[in-house]
């Protein structure tokens, strides 16, 4: 596998075709994996907001009001009103936001950005990134002169930062994509003693983001867009689950029933 970020790209404006961009600085070959940085993607999408957009209600006061108490620091109601507008469910209010987007992505703040954001507050994330990557991928197989009729096939992923529970360190996770299954299961496959494996579901949309954010970097570098080449799905069942369903997802149920009290940790 080869990963190689895609060089020159500018500062991304609204309105900006993406697919072209990449493609005017580089080939993109069949059975390429191209990532691209949530920012970029939602930079193009005309997703820069203002605090002024956000006019804060009285959830949102009080929300900023705690987390002003827990933190010591001033908190503007109005960013914590633009995560509840982009956001379906307040996972926890305290003493961070975690919230789910209108995706289906659980993270904290609703993905909303503050760095990277020339001329502008904040930037929100993508509205429908799978959509966006479909778009992307179908600018890149016309722009490339690949034909999926041909059996020709480009796959995108739009990615984002994240944390993760349990471990300090944020990676790139996977937000939409396009032209390839989210996941191979390995459910049925046997491993090297002949057993037959019965929960292992890869998620290799994640995996490749988290490859890619090693060379996109967290910074000033301007490589939002990583091509992976040489690698192949392989013969696997596929899986575009992503997002666990509420039903199995235990950890949010424990998380619904939590309250943050810095009096009872330890
Ligand atoms: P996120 O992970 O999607 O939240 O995005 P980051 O803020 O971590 O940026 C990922 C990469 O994209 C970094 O290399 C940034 O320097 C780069 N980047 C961000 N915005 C732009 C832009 O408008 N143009 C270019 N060329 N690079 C950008
Ligand atoms: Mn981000
Ligand atoms: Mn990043």
């Amino acid at each position: 596998m080869h990963l190689q970020a895609v060089a020159d790209l500018p500062e991304i404006r609204p309105g900006d075709d993406l697919a072209a961009l990449i493609a005017d600085r580089t080939t993109v070959e069949d059975g390429d994996v191209v990532t691209i940085a949530s920012t970029v993607v939602s930079k193009a999408e005309g997703r820069q907001a203002d605090l002024t957009d956000f006019p804060a209600g009285p959830r949102a006061r009080e929300i900023a009001g705690r987390l002003e108490d827990l933190s010591g620091e001033e908190k503007d109601p109005r960013f914590a009103q633009a995560v509840l507008e982009e956001s379906t469910e307040l996972v926890t209010d305290a003493p961070f936001l975690l919230t789910e987007t209108r995706f289906g992505h659980v993270c904290v703040n609703a993905g909303i950005d503050r760095s990277n954001v020339p001329d502008h507050d904040l930037l929100l994330l993508p509205k429908r990134p799978t959509e966006s990557a479909e778009r992307i991928r179908t600018g890149l197989l016309e722009a490339s002169n690949l034909d999926p009729d041909d059996g020709e096939n480009v796959a995108v992923i739009v990615t984002d930062t994240c944390g993760r529970p349990f471990r300090f360190g944020q990676r790139g996770v996977a937000l939409g994509w396009a032209g390839m299954p989210a996941s191979r299961d390995w459910r049925g496959e046997t491993d090297r003693d002949g057993r037959e494996m019965g929960v292992t579901v890869q998620s290799v949309v994640d995996e490749l983001s988290s490859a890619a954010n090693l060379v996109t970097g967290e910074g000033d570098d301007g490589t939002p867009a990583v091509v992976v080449r040489d690698w192949a799905f392989g013969d696997h069942e596929g899986s575009d689950n992503l997002f666990r369903d509420l039903e199995g997802d235990f950890v949010r149920h424990a998380l619904r029933d939590w309250r943050y009290d810095p009096e009872e940790r330890r």
